[in-house]
């Protein structure tokens, strides 16, 4: 009877830096590491209604440096972690892309938020997206949506280059735990 065209929000999550440790090209299962707060952050999220997607460059691909069944253990590994800790994630999107590729997946480009919002009748308008990553928030803002940079992985060193672009983050957050509070408070909002 039409439910099923109700619209739902979503949070995409960065995974490297982010939900995990950042490994430079994390390339074993064994190196995934969960940030302490990452499970309850993604319960809290999913209590308030939002799907949580993981949506992750992982260039390492195109360089030859891991090939995408290495890619799929490293996910196994990761979702069993997250389980172990009481959490789960909607789905796991990934560009296995570089920059030279010129793929339409490559964050900031849409490609996979695009994708998410298809196959989960996502509302993009009310969706946000989170990472470590000028490219991360960038994402949510060419979606539609609203971008949170954290500082955590990379996000410190990123955090100087924003004085130098035009499209600002809706916020910079310490860690996932804080974008999270920030999120359900401008959620309330709207
Ligand atoms: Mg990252
Ligand atoms: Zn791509």
């Amino acid at each position: 009877m039409g439910t099923s065209n109700i619209k739902v929000p979503a949070v995409f999550l960065d995974r490297d830096g982010t939900v995990i440790f950042d490994k430079n090209y994390l390339s074993l299962p064994d190196q995934v590491k969960l940030y302490s707060y990452a499970a309850d952050s993604i319960n809290r999220l999913r209590a308030a209604g939002f799907k949580v997607i993981i949506v992750t460059n992982q260039s390492g691909v195109a360089r030859g440096m891991f090939s995408e069944q290495d890619l799929q253990k490293i996910h196994e590994r990761f979702v069993f972690l997250l389980k172990k800790a009481g959490a789960e994630i909607d789905a796991i999107y990934y560009c296995p892309h570089a920059d030279e590729d010129s793929c339409n997946c490559r964050k900031p480009k849409p490609g996979m938020v695009l994708q998410g919002a298809k196959d989960f009748n996502i509302d993009l308008e009310k969706s946000y997206t989170v990472g470590d990553s000028i490219r991360d928030y960038l994402l949510g803002c060419n979606t539609g949506g609203k971008g949170i940079l954290v500082l955590t992985g990379h996000g410190k060193k990123q955090q100087t280059k924003i004085a130098q672009e035009k499209i600002k983050p809706m916020a910079v957050c310490k860690t996932l735990k804080d974008a999270v509070s920030v999120i359900i408070k401008d959620a309330k909002k709207n």
